[in-house]
C-alpha cells in the first residue's frame, strides 16, 4: 500500500513537471513571437522614417524616428545612420555628429552605409565649425547696452518710449487708448540713470 502511493506521487509529480516544462515552452514561445513582432513593426517605421528623409520631409522623419527611440530598448545600428544624416539636413550638427560617430565605431569602414556615414560627419564637423567661428565673433561684439551713456551737461534725455510727450497711444477695438507713459512717468523725460537702466531693459516699462 505504501509503496502503490508513493508510486502515484511520483507519476503524478513528474505528469506536473511535464506540463509546467510545456507551458514555460509556450510561453516562450509566445514572448519571441511578440519581440518578432515588436522588431517587425520598428522595421516598418524605420523604413518609412527613412523615406519621409528621402522625401526632403526633414522634421517629419525627426519626430518619426524620435517616436521610434522612445520604443526600443536597443538601437538597430541603421537607425544610428539614418538618423545621424536627417540630423544634417535639419542643422543639428551636434546630433548628426554624435549618431553618426556611433554608426562608425559600430560598423568601421564595412558597414553598408559607412561611407556615406564618413561623408554626412565630414560635412557635420565642417558647418559645426562655421557655427563655432560664427559665436565667437558675435562674443566680440562691444554693445552699448554694456555700457554707462554719458547724457550731457543737463543730465535728462527726451524718453524714448513716449518721445517726450509723456503719453502712449494704444490702439484697441473702440479707437486710440491714451495711457500715461510708464517709463518717464509722465514727465517726457529720463534722468541719465533711467535712460542707463532703459537700455538695458531694467527700467520697468509697459
Ligand atoms: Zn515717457
Amino acid at each position: 500500500m505504501k509503496w502503490c502511493v508513493g508510486f502515484l506521487l511520483l507519476i503524478v509529480s513528474v505528469s506536473g513537471m511535464a506540463q509546467s516544462q510545456a507551458e514555460k515552452d509556450k510561453i516562450r514561445e509566445l514572448e519571441l513571437m511578440r519581440q518578432m513582432d515588436h522588431a517587425r513593426r520598428v522595421t516598418m517605421k524605420i523604413d518609412s522614417a527613412v523615406r519621409l528623409s528621402d522625401e526632403g520631409h526633414y522634421q517629419e522623419a525627426d519626430a518619426q524616428f524620435r517616436l521610434i527611440l522612445k520604443s526600443i530598448r536597443s538601437v538597430p545600428t541603421d537607425l544610428t545612420y539614418y538618423f545621424g544624416k536627417n540630423s544634417f539636413f535639419l542643422g543639428k550638427y551636434r546630433q548628426s555628429i554624435d549618431w553618426l560617430n556611433k554608426y562608425i565605431q559600430l560598423k568601421g569602414t564595412q558597414g553598408q552605409y559607412s561611407e556615406q556615414a564618413i561623408e554626412w560627419l565630414e560635412k557635420s564637423e565642417q558647418e559645426l565649425l562655421k557655427l563655432k567661428a560664427q559665436e565667437t565673433k558675435r562674443a566680440y561684439e562691444v554693445l552699448s547696452g554694456d555700457y554707462y551713456i554719458d547724457c550731457g551737461a543737463t543730465g535728462k534725455v527726451v524718453c524714448p518710449s513716449c518721445k517726450g510727450s509723456g503719453v502712449i497711444v494704444k490702439k484697441n477695438y473702440f479707437g486710440d487708448v491714451y495711457k500715461s507713459c510708464p517709463a518717464c512717468e509722465k514727465r517726457g523725460y529720463l534722468t541719465c540713470d533711467e535712460y542707463n537702466k532703459l537700455l538695458k531693459g531694467k527700467l520697468i516699462s509697459d
